[in-house]
């Protein structure tokens, strides 16, 4: 259960975290007042209300777990989310950095493949965010909007799926983070033309692994 009610108590803690986000080396101010408009703690479970702002991940149902906010803020920053962008996440989850790439003033497109999670979208409408959310599997991505101006896989993947740099436009941008094992390298493929990709490589990261098929409750 998730408690939807933001305080003096929330709202100084968010300004604590944000704090931290900078010293960790976030410069993208955009991305900092979005961490300060976003209530973390109404993506959580009661239960963890009092640890939303620390940089810290939480399971949120399903086996699965929200990203730590260090890690949200440095894949949105990666992406350079300009407004009106249009974005394909993959793995909504509890539904916050999707929240954040609104927030930012994107068109999101986001698929989750457990249909237990889809619940997070009462969270962010309540928000008054309007992103189209999709049961589905991510490595088919969502060709009937397709193209997209960025992806933004948040699980780890073990390939990069072909499918994905398809749908993604020329000069559009991927962040994904990439391994077979527990640890993944955090990747920014650019689509330079059809055909052709660049890869950057942002040091390591830990994500739930992006799985194959979808899974009703
Ligand atoms: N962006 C989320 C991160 C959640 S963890 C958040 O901020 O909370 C990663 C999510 O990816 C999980 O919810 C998991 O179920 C989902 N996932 C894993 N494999 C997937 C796939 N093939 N397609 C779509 N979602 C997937």
């Amino acid at each position: 259960m998730q408690h939807l009610k933001d305080t003096f108590k929330h709202k100084g803690k968010r300004k604590l975290l944000i704090e931290k986000l900078a010293d960790m080396g976030i410069k993208d101010q955009r991305i900092l007042e979005a961490f300060d408009v976003v209530p973390r703690h109404f993506f959580l479970d009661t239960a963890f209300e009092d640890q939303a702002y620390t940089n810290m991940a939480f399971q949120i149902g399903a086996g699965q777990t929200i990203s730590h906010p260090f890690t949200v803020a440095f894949q949105t920053e990666l992406l350079e989310v300009k407004k009106g962008d249009k974005i394909l996440e993959i793995g909504t989850g509890s539904g916050f950095q999707t929240s954040i790439l609104c927030e930012l003033g994107a068109k999101v497109y986001s698929i989750e493949r457990q249909s237990e999670l889809l619940s997070s979208k009462h969270v962010i409408h309540h928000l008054n965010y309007n992103p189209k959310l999709f049961f589905g599997d991510g490595y088919k991505g969502n060709a009937l909007n397709a193209p997209y101006d960025k992806i933004l896989v948040t699980c780890g993947a073990p390939e990069i799926p072909q499918e994905l740099l398809k749908q993604l436009k020329v000069n559009g941008v991927m962040v994904i983070p990439v391994g077979e094992g527990v640890e993944q390298k955090m990747l920014k493929i650019t689509k330079q033309a059809e055909t052709a990709f660049t890869k950057e490589e942002f040091g390591t990261f830990k994500f739930v692994p992006m799985l194959e098929r979808t899974v009703k409750k």
